[in-house]
């Protein structure tokens, strides 16, 4: 044990392809969101069921969006 594959930066959202500031857990406020719902993995990575949740998250969205209005 030396080499430990983790050369992600700490201040780094840490969701595959995304380049913005890690505000919380490692993810950006929009991924943070998505780890929170489960689309994204503390890894990373998206979720197996990443297409099915999205949509359940999108949803979600326009919901509560429309409860401000
Ligand atoms: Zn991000």
């Amino acid at each position: 044990m030396g080499k430990q594959e983790a050369p992600v930066k700490p201040d780094v959202c840490t969701a595959e392809s995304c380049k913005k500031t890690s505000a919380r857990f490692g993810f950006c406020n929009d991924h943070f969101e998505e780890f929170k719902f489960g689309l994204v993995k503390k890894d990373g990575k998206k979720a197996a069921d990443y297409e099915k949740k999205l949509e359940q998250f999108i949803l979600f969205k326009k919901k509560s969006a429309q409860k401000v209005a």
